[in-house]
């Protein structure tokens, strides 16, 4: 398929080599330069403006940072794509904004989904990202071809905006976990027991998860190099509480994960990894 691609960053890079690598002809674009110089080197051909990747696309794909650049990118998409155009917007933004871009590309006959991934760098580089879709089912269908040269699990979890519902879910579990890590770093450090020995027992346990897994060594090391920017995690904590309040629902935990990953934005931690949480349980602890 001809693939036009908008967001070449961390994530969008390797994902749009990966579509490459499928086979596919991937025409890209980013307000970067550098970054549309790399998709070049990798196979792909450089676009100079969103509708110059957008034209003559079968299917656009965008990976942006936040809800006001898709809210920039997707009308653009919409009146210059071809008609009956796939479009699949994969970055992470609210559900609301998601749903507008469903209604403003209904009325043009371009089809479109919400597609937001978890996996990080690392799972958009491997191609085994977890991809949650939202919009209608025979567009999910049309969609798997390119889908599954990203990920290894794609899940249609409702209409229009759910694939980012499910993203919030995704993001307040993903930050609770890493204050609760943080805090059991704290607590062993402080009571004299190596914490190396001690999360060892726990990542094998009931408490063991993927975070613990993948990042108890360097947490204890104190290494931050991202990963996931505190930045971005502080973006979808925002999304999580808009989204609670849209459902009319309260969820505790959720609003004070919010207030420490905000803290460490404060404290200059911005552009740290987000298991640099523990920057701030520390800081609580003098
Ligand atoms: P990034 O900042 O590295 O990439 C975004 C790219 O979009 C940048 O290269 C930027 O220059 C480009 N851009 C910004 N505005 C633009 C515009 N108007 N037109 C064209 N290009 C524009 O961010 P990322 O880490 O690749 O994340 C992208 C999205 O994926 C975010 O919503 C993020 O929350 C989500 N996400 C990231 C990760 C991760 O581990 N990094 C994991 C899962 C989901």
């Amino acid at each position: 398929m001809n693939i036009g691609f908008v967001g070449l960053g961390i994530m969008g890079s390797p994902m749009a080599a990966n579509l490459i690598k499928a086979g596919h002809a991937v025409t890209g674009y980013d307000v970067s330069a550098e970054r549309v110089d790399q998709l070049a080197a990798l196979g792909g051909k450089g676009a100079s403006s969103v509708v110059d990747a957008v034209g003559g696309a079968d299917v656009v794909i965008t990976m942006l940072p936040d809800s006001p650049q898709v809210e920039e990118v997707a009308p653009l998409v919409i009146e210059y794509g071809r008609p009956n155009l796939l479009y699949i917007d994969m970055s992470t933004i609210k559900p609301e904004t998601s749903r507008w871009v469903a209604r403003r590309a209904a009325a043009e006959g371009v089809r479109v989904l919400d597609a937001p991934v978890s996996g990080g760098e690392r799972g958009a580089v491997d191609g085994t990202l977890s991809i949650m879709v939202g919009g209608a089912e025979e567009d999910v269908e049309a969609a798997r071809p390119v889908l599954w040269a990203l990920g290894t699990t794609v899940v249609h979890v409702g209409p229009a905006g759910a694939g980012q519902t499910v993203k919030a879910a995704n993001q307040l579990v993903v930050g609770g976990i890493y204050g609760l890590v943080s805090e059991a770093i704290v607590l062993l450090e402080a009571s004299g027991v190596d914490p190396v020995a001690g999360l060892d027992v726990l990542a094998a346990g009931l408490a063991g998860s993927r975070i613990l897994e993948l990042k108890r060594h360097t947490m204890v090391k104190r290494e931050f190099a991202p990963g996931f920017r505190i930045d971005l995690h502080h973006k979808d904590m925002g999304i999580a509480v808009a989204a609670a309040r849209e459902a009319g629902v309260s969820l505790p935990l959720t609003g004070q994960v919010a207030q420490l990953v905000a803290a460490a934005r404060a404290q200059g931690h911005g552009s740290l990894d987000h298991s640099a949480l523990l920057k701030v349980i520390e800081r609580l602890n003098g």
